[in-house]
């Protein structure tokens, strides 16, 4: 018997309605004769909420109580799951990430995973049962809950699979599949059955927010194929794999775009070693990540210096730079907070000219004014306004042709 793990998100048990859906949906794949194990998220906002009533009580909660605390969103769900499902007449045992022999390293708020013992889920499966696990949660070393971060149940999922030796990953969500842009800015859009776990995560960094990260990461690593569908019709989704049976390799897959970023430019910066330390160390320790670098080539050993950040962390990060810009005698800090970034994204486009030219030259046709750029193999990547960023994913949809499927 083929084991499946399949995963549901927040929004797909957001109430008691959509918990009996689940648990019908899951019943359906045990009555095919797999050995089923389900990770869930927490209820619809239920994490939201409660990050929010412990702010209530106090603006800095420790990191122990917190993870513990967002741990119980999970429990409530997985065990609401199995209920439904022993209400349907099916055998189901619901257990907490430490239960399932989930072990992470101990930090808070964004643990890893360091390992999984699937004896118990095993012993479960071999008992007839359905095994529901609380998704985003594990056991440290010195037996406290840590959490994997926010939507990290994807990852739970993967690295289930990839312990218990699944044949696949199923994620089913609120979205109907990966799309070869958002179909909600361009509604040409098309679902892809298949994309490979590279474009998969260069999608992802670039702002299409489909898949928790790290889960993709582990799928490659576990070459563990990952199926994404939705919850609520039935109808092929997408799956994230590796391997031979990709489609043809000689195009762009998707456009992704984000909305947020903010871009701060140091001029005038002397030129010698030790600066770009002197800039991104405090920022790095502030625990603010940068995204775009672009440094000039220097003339008369002077150069300007970009980067962007996300909108959030602006402020914070123009605080820390400011006095920086000053010690070392760069000339001033500027700052633009209304920007995005359009992508382009495909395997097809390493080692073959001309993608890069065809992407300038249609958001020159649409006015489009890029103020930074920066690639991958396999991305390219246009820092524009942010009042352009919907123009530029539907001019480069149709431009790389990608209505056509
Ligand atoms: N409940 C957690 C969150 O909202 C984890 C997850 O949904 O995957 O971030
Ligand atoms: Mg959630």
């Amino acid at each position: 018997m083929a084991i499946v793990v399949q995963k549901y998100g927040g929004s797909s048990v957001a109430d008691a309605d959509m918990i009996r859906n689940v648990a019908r949906r899951i019943s359906e794949s045990f009555n095919k004769g797999n050995k089923v194990v389900a990770v869930v998220s927490a209820m619809g906002d239920t994490t939201d909420d409660l990050i929010e009533l412990a702010g209530r009580i106090t603006p800095n909660p420790e990191p122990r109580e917190m993870d513990l605390l967002l741990s119980t969103g999970e429990i409530v769900s997985s065990t609401l799951l199995a209920m439904a499902l022993h209400a349907m007449g099916y055998k189901a045992v619901a257990l907490s990430g430490p239960q399932a022999g989930i072990s992470t390293d101990s930090s808070f708020s964004r643990a890893r995973i360091t390992g999984i013992e699937p004896r118990r889920i095993i012993k479960e499966l071999d008992k007839g049962n359905i095994v529901i696990v609380a998704g985003f949660q594990g056991l440290t070393v010195d037996n406290d809950i840590a959490t994997l971060g926010r939507g990290g149940s994807d990852t739970t999922a993967v690295a289930l699979a990839a312990s218990l030796k699944a044949s696949i990953c199923e994620i089913y969500t609120d979205v109907e599949g990966v799309y070869t842009a958002d179909p909600r800015i361009e509604p040409e859009a098309v679902k892809l059955d298949e994309i490979g776990y590279e474009e998969m995560l260069e999608m992802a960094t670039s702002g299409a927010r489909v898949l928790h990260h790290r889960s993709v990461e582990l799928g490659q690593v576990y070459n563990m194929p990952i199926l994404v569908a939705s919850s609520m019709v039935k109808q092929r989704g997408t799956v994230i794999r590796g391997g031979k049976n990709m489609e043809a390799r000689n195009k762009v897959r998707g456009i992704a775009h984000d909305m947020d970023v903010a871009k701060i430019t140091v001029t005038n910066v002397p030129d010698r070693p030790g600066i770009a330390a002197a800039i991104f160390l405090p920022l790095a320790k502030a625990g603010i990540s940068v995204d775009t670098i672009v440094q000039n080539a220097s003339a008369n050993n002077i150069t300007d210096l970009t980067f962007t950040v996300t909108r959030n962390d602006l402020v914070k990060a123009m605080d820390i730079i400011a006095p920086v810009a000053k010690e070392i005698g760069a000339r001033e800090c500027l700052s633009d907070s209304k920007l995005g970034k359009v992508s382009i994204i495909g395997t097809g486009m390493q080692n073959t000219p001309g993608y890069a030219a065809k992407m300038f030259q249609t958001l020159f046709e649409h006015s489009i004014n890029i103020q930074l750029i920066t690639t991958s193999e396999i991305r390219i990547t246009c820092i524009i306004a942010e009042d352009k960023v919907k123009d530029a994913v539907r001019a480069l949809h149709k431009a790389f042709e990608l209505n056509k499927g």
